[in-house]
């Protein structure tokens, strides 16, 4: 994004607009914070602003300022339809391709609203005037901050604002422990605690929402780990009735790759996930130092991501998909004990 976009974008909202803001599919921490951090802004701003997620989002984000706001594109497609339709200025955040967005994709390439793209995942589309994109960076949050000081408006970050931007930084960096956490992450957290966020609050609200059963599902993912020595890699699956029978609610897996993870010695891990209604296997690939799940997932599981964290998909049942899984790692079998 150059100084001169952000004059023109700053001109393009000198009188109120109606702005639409939207999230990826299954939204994420991320993706929620820097939505609603976007939406509190120009609300203050004086603009009309609607965040529109292409669908829900887990329960343990149901407290995020304005998140009572947000529109749902599969439940509420009219309405929702008619805001897209009528928007001045779209802005598109945490992610980098229309198709990220699933059955909303058809709607944005046909209309005719500016589109801004603010988004730090790899391989970015061409499809807004304006694109803000730095796969360096920690989070979209993170780079929602930044935008708001390339508009020379820090001063107007809000409490509600520090604790949308603090979330995603959280989520998205492990709370501040990979690779990309950087000591601008860190100044960043500072001020955003300045600004109100409550850091402990956050946190809690985030990692301590435990259900029962999330518990004793992730018993279950544990019962089902394999480990695979020989390509220092980790998996876990998870079926339909796994889930089903210990009341599976949206979000409930969310982390367990990072389980294969821990072990010592791994540097690849993957949690394959049953969705009979979709019916497709959702499959997070996470991985430490070269190994790039980015690829991996984009050359075999219609994916993509970032470097060491990745999803993707398969259309087979989940055996198959282990069995072909294992298959394809033979390739790698250097670069994964390198
Ligand atoms: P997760 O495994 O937590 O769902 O996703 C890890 C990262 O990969 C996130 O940044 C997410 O946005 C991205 N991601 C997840 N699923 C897909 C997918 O199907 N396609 C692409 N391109 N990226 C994905
Ligand atoms: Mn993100």
């Amino acid at each position: 994004m150059t100084a001169k976009d952000i004059k023109e974008i700053k001109e393009l909202l000198h009188t109120p607009k109606k702005i639409i803001i939207i999230p990826h599919k299954n939204p994420d921490g991320d993706a929620i914070g820097s939505t609603l951090a976007l939406y509190h802004y120009y609300k203050q701003k004086g603009h009309l602003v609607t965040v529109i997620s292409p669908n829900e989002y887990p329960d343990f984000l149901k407290w995020v300022p304005g998140e009572e706001t947000i529109v749902k594109y599969d439940s509420q497609s009219k309405n929702a339809t008619t805001k897209i339709q009528e928007a001045d200025l779209i802005f598109t955040l945490d992610f980098n391709h229309f198709s990220r967005t699933g059955t909303m994709e058809s709607l944005l390439k046909k209309v005719n609203a500016i589109f801004v793209m603010i988004d730090h995942h790899q391989q970015p589309d061409t499809y807004a005037k304006y694109t803000y994109s730095d796969t360096q960076m920690s989070s979209t949050c993170q780079m929602v901050y930044h935008f708001i000081d390339m508009c020379d408006d820090l001063a107007l970050i809000s409490p509600e604002i520090a604790t949308c931007i603090y979330l995603g930084i959280m989520t998205d960096t492990g709370s501040f422990r990979f690779r990309s956490t950087t000591s601008t992450t860190h100044s960043v957290i500072a001020d955003l605690i300045d600004k109100g966020a409550d850091n402990t609050a956050i946190h809690e609200k985030i990692y301590d929402s435990n259900t029962m059963s999330r518990l004793q599902l992730q018993g279950v993912a544990l019962q089902n780990l394999r480990v695979l020595s020989e390509y220092n890699t980790a998996y876990i699956t998870l079926s339909q009735q796994e889930l089903d029978s210990n009341r599976y609610k949206k979000g409930d897996t969310e982390g367990f790759v990072n389980l294969g993870l821990s072990i010592q010695g791994i540097t690849f891990a993957v949690i394959f996930i049953e969705n009979k209604n979709e019916g497709i296997i959702k499959i997070s690939f996470r991985s430490k130092g070269a190994f790039s799940v980015n690829e991996f997932s984009r050359n075999h599981f219609e994916g993509g991501g970032h470097h060491n964290a990745a999803g993707g998909k398969s259309n087979d049942s989940l055996s198959d998909t282990v069995d072909n899984f294992i298959s394809i790692l033979t390739q790698y079998k250097e670069v994964l004990n390198s």
